[in-house]
């Protein structure tokens, strides 16, 4: 279980974290969100004991992270080939030995790796030769090397195409599975949908969006029907609740205010021909996203 109670993280007088809390559970998949800047990588370092919280605490199975856990965790740092110079080979030893692991049981999970990932004939090939995805590879691999009971991934799918992007999730469920815990930022928001439980979202240190992605939808109320009918546009623009209305290229979209709108959006579209599509939904995490940064904003 990692605990993040209450964290304040200042560079200087710069506070980029305020009072931050989540926790994380083994076999849970967290995402931490935010636009450019918000503070996700400087949550990250203090989560794995690399950067000190000005206030509050980290804990990691009941004690304080620390330098000391590092043999347990795995970062997937945001910018790729730290070290292009080394070999795929001489990369992937020095992190394993910096997590206290033996080189035998380093290479032997190395030739695994590389074969799940379609890489073995990089292994000896110095990183800045390699294409972008495949450093990204070769990044996610040093993460996944140890084991660990807490990955850390920062934009673990920023540039891959969708084969290797089901991939990399493939193996973030296997982990899941065996109980690592699992932080991820992305600003691929429909990823952050399709397997996370839990989210904070950050907009400049602070916390705007904060719990499990279902009730995170709840309360936000505002609802999309989608409409395939003979309907007039300004009438829908009309109805209660309604407070937005596109013709896209497969539907009419109709964003209401809360589901207790939808019963009038229904009733006009009974009295209209050619009814094929009445779909209502949730907003997606993307809207709710957009919604919230952009009315923390307005509020500065
Ligand atoms: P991005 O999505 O662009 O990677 P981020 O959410 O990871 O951004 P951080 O890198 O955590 O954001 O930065 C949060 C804030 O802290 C930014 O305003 C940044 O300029 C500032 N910051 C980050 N590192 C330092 C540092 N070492 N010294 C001073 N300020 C810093």
């Amino acid at each position: 279980m990692l605990e993040v109670k209450d964290v304040e993280l200042r560079y200087g007088d710069f506070i980029a974290v305020h009072h931050l809390n989540f926790s994380i559970k083994p076999g849970e998949i967290f995402g931490l969100l935010g636009t450019n800047g918000a503070g996700k990588t400087t949550t990250f370092r203090v989560i794995m004991g690399l950067l000190e919280p000005t206030l509050g605490e980290v804990s990691y199975f009941g004690e304080a992270i620390g330098y000391h856990n590092v043999d347990e965790i795995g970062y997937m740092i945001e910018e790729r080939s730290l070290l292009p110079k080394m070999t795929v080979k001489e990369y992937i030893l020095y992190i394993g030995q910096l997590k206290s692991m033996d080189k035998p049981l380093i290479l032997e999970r190395l030739d695994y790796w590389l074969k799940y990932f379609d890489i073995e004939s990089y292994r000896n090939k110095k990183i800045k030769e390699l294409s972008k995805g495949n450093q990204q590879k070769v990044q996610f691999l040093s993460s996944l090397i140890n084991n660990p009971k807490l990955l850390v991934l920062d934009e673990p799918f920023s540039g891959l195409d969708p084969i290797n992007t089901d991939l990399f999730v493939k193996v973030i469920r296997d982990f899941q599975e065996r109980g690592t815990m699992i932080v991820f930022s992305s600003h691929q928001l429909d990823h952050v949908e399709s397997f996370c439980e839990k989210v904070v979202v950050l907009e400049k240190g602070k916390v705007i969006i904060d719990g499990y992605i279902k009730d995170v939808k709840d309360d936000f109320k505002k609802m999309t029907i989608s409409i395939d009918a003979d309907v007039d546009i300004d009438v829908l623009k009309e109805l209660d609740g309604v407070y937005l209305v596109n013709k896209d290229s497969d539907a009419i979209r109709v964003k209401v205010e809360s589901n207790e709108y939808v019963q009038g959006v229904f009733d006009y579209v009974k009295t209209c021909e050619n009814v094929m599509r009445f779909e209502v939904e949730q907003a997606s995490l993307s809207e709710i996203f957009v919604a919230k940064v952009g009315g923390a904003r307005e509020q500065v």
